[in-house]
């Protein structure tokens, strides 16, 4: 799950590691009302204004304005909440913007060269530890560093049974340049995000930019945070803290109704069941030239509610051309699905796109003549490859 760059601060903040302070604000009046806090606490002047949004790339589009006055403040929090904002990860269509981070402005006036780091803890799933990246060229793009200049991006391997070391901490700080108090801050710093890292049951942090004040403090400017899914029940604080509005709608829906799916860009809509055989069925579709439109997992117990509303959620998809049911019946049995799909087609009156259904498994005879007596637009298939050649026919 991901979270908006102020809770990911607020989680960070709670672990120890400095941030950039601030409070997010629905309505430019709200905007206002941080800033004045912001200078009460804080003393600063100045403020950034930041729009909340799941996507990096902010500050290119406009979404990441400096206000030098209260007046400032109201006027550019009211241009950025309720736009929509493009920037490189999001799609042409842009990311509305439901709410603005006041944050106090850390780039003091007269600092000629803030220093800006990059730092992110992530599982390597290669060697199966956690990992410290990190490099001097914080504020842009990792990607494009990582490109032109990947020299200058380091990693830190973490051991599980130790954690991570002191001399590791000091190794970033040096690698980093640091020197005299800075560097003390950055151990401080890393050794305190590793720990908020590992705590919250986090699989990414991605701190960029890291920010060398010009007195010497090491603070987070920017948070990404994704917390691993499956602690979430553990964390009930962490789980609340989700934003369905910046999730996509259908997949969102779908998680309601117990059913596992992933949007994706294709024309051919899938439901299976188990993720197995959801990930085969995939490249099935490929290979015979479709694309999938989702992954769908409809999960063990395909009774016709549950593949009722799996078609309905595939049917949002206009690209969708063709639907292919791939279902083993091991534990439920085909007959029963094959009753389920018919009852659910029937239920829902005209379903104007193909589909073939391959029921394999237990009375997997019984359910193709269910299908194939239905008098139901539907084409059935027992083998793999023959639902594969029947969906690459209709989108011919
Ligand atoms: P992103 O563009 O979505 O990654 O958003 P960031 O939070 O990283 O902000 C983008 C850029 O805004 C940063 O790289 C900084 O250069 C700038 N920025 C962030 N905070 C401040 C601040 O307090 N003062 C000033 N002057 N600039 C800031
Ligand atoms: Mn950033």
């Amino acid at each position: 799950m991901n979270l908006h760059e102020y809770q990911g601060k607020e989680i960070l903040n709670s672990f120890g590691v400095r941030i950039q302070r601030g409070y997010v604000a629905q309505t430019p009046d709200e905007a206002v009302a941080a800033a004045k806090k912001l200078t009460e606490e804080t003393g600063t002047g100045w403020h950034v204004i930041k729009a909340q949004v799941h996507a990096g790339g902010r500050g290119k589009g406009g979404g990441v304005k400096l206000a030098k006055s209260l007046d400032e403040v109201k006027t550019i929090a009211d241009q950025i909440i309720g736009m929509d904002l493009v920037t490189p990860q999001t799609s042409a269509e842009g990311k509305r913007v439901h709410q603005v981070l006041v944050a106090e402005d850390v780039y003091y006036p007269g600092d000629s060269e803030p220093e800006e780091y990059y730092m992110s803890v992530l599982l390597n799933r290669g060697t199966g530890r956690n990992m410290i990246m990190y490099s001097t060229e914080g504020g842009m793009d990792i990607e494009t560093v990582a490109e032109e200049t990947p020299h200058l991006i380091f990693h830190e391997e973490i051991d599980p049974a130790t954690g991570l070391l002191p001399f590791q901490a000091r190794k970033i700080a040096f690698n980093l340049g640091l020197s005299g108090a800075a560097f003390k801050d950055m151990t401080k710093f890393v050794a305190a995000l590793y720990k908020a890292y590992t705590d919250s049951d986090s699989s990414l942090f991605e701190i960029n930019p890291v920010l060398k004040t010009s007195d010497d403090k090491i603070m987070a400017v920017d948070a990404k945070v994704s917390l691993d899914d499956n602690a979430l029940y553990r964390r009930k604080d962490y789980a609340a803290m989700r934003d369905k509005r910046e999730e996509n709608q259908v997949e969102v829906e779908a998680g309601e109704k117990g059913l596992n799916y992933v949007d994706l860009d294709g024309n051919v809509g899938c439901m299976v069941n188990g993720a197995g055989l959801a990930m085969a069925t995939m490249d099935l579709i490929k290979q015979s030239g479709g694309e999938p439109a989702n992954f769908l997992d409809v999960g063990g117990t395909a009774d016709a509610e549950r593949v009722e509303a799996a078609f309905q959620l595939i049917l949002k998809d206009p690209a969708v051309k063709a639907i292919l049911v791939n279902i083993f019946g091991g534990i439920v049995r085909c007959d029963r699905v094959a009753q389920g799909i018919i009852d659910a087609y029937k239920n829902m009156g005209t379903i104007n796109v193909p589909i073939i259904v391959r029921l394999q498994g237990t009375n997997a005879d019984i359910a193709k003549k269910l299908i194939d007596d239905s008098g139901l637009d539907v084409q059935s298939a027992i083998e793999f490859k023959e639902a594969a050649d029947k969906v690459q026919a209709v989108l011919a």
